[in-house]
């Protein structure tokens, strides 16, 4: 369940998102708080058998060939905001069906024509106080999947995530930490497509203005 505070964040997001024309680039995202991530270190996500994900703690510069997924909103030691990229995945071939428009390009990077978009979100988050809580992410699929699917996250013993398809009813009581906009409805909307299983701690209570 999202808070008020984070209701009218999301709110603010989506009517952003769609003003700009990117809902069919970027979503939002839940801030990670298990595993913990360590100075210069990311979360890499790699696909597994049978439409799963693997998200595990590794080094920054032990990544290659991947573009990032997620991206956290923190302040750098001038007290500047930064977009710092926190969650790299590879991707088994390219989708030319997928709206990923960074398969080829872009690596870790932000691109260039969505400064005015990223530039907004940031002050959107900062307004907020909103850092701890909502990240930016990359709207993007690695297989097919019904619209009575979505993605469910659970905790593996070795501080590793797994991501496995489920039905939409089975996750009425987990949290979602991964939304699309959708804006086939009157009023945008975010529509949750990753889940994580209750209990897990994955997403915890937070100090946050929006927690
Ligand atoms: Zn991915």
């Amino acid at each position: 369940m999202m808070t008020d505070a984070e209701l009218a964040f999301a709110t603010e997001f989506s009517d952003l998102v769609t003003r700009f024309g990117m809902a069919g680039t970027y979503g939002l995202a839940r801030v990670r708080r298990w595993p913990e991530l360590p100075r210069d270190h990311v979360y890499f996500e790699t696909e597994g058998p049978e439409r799963t994900l693997q998200i595990r703690v590794v080094p920054h510069h032990a990544v290659y060939g991947a573009v990032n997924s997620i991206w956290h909103v923190t302040i750098d030691e001038n007290g500047e905001d930064l977009l710092v990229p926190v969650q790299p995945c590879l991707h088994a071939r390219t989708r030319e069906s997928g709206n990923c428009p960074f398969q080829l390009a872009g690596g870790m990077s932000i691109p260039e024509p969505h400064a005015a978009f990223i530039g907004k979100f940031v002050e959107l988050v900062r307004r907020r106080g909103a850092r701890q809580e909502f990240a930016l992410a990359r709207v993007h699929r690695h297989f097919d999947m019904t619209d009575d699917e979505v993605l469910l996250e659970s905790a593996a013993d070795d501080r590793s995530l797994c991501v496995s398809i489920v039905g939409r009813a089975s996750v009425e009581d987990s949290d979602p930490v991964l939304w699309f906009v959708d804006t086939t409805r009157p009023q945008p909307e975010l529509l949750p497509v990753q889940y994580v299983s209750p209990g897990t701690g994955i997403v915890t209570e937070s100090e946050g203005v929006c927690g």
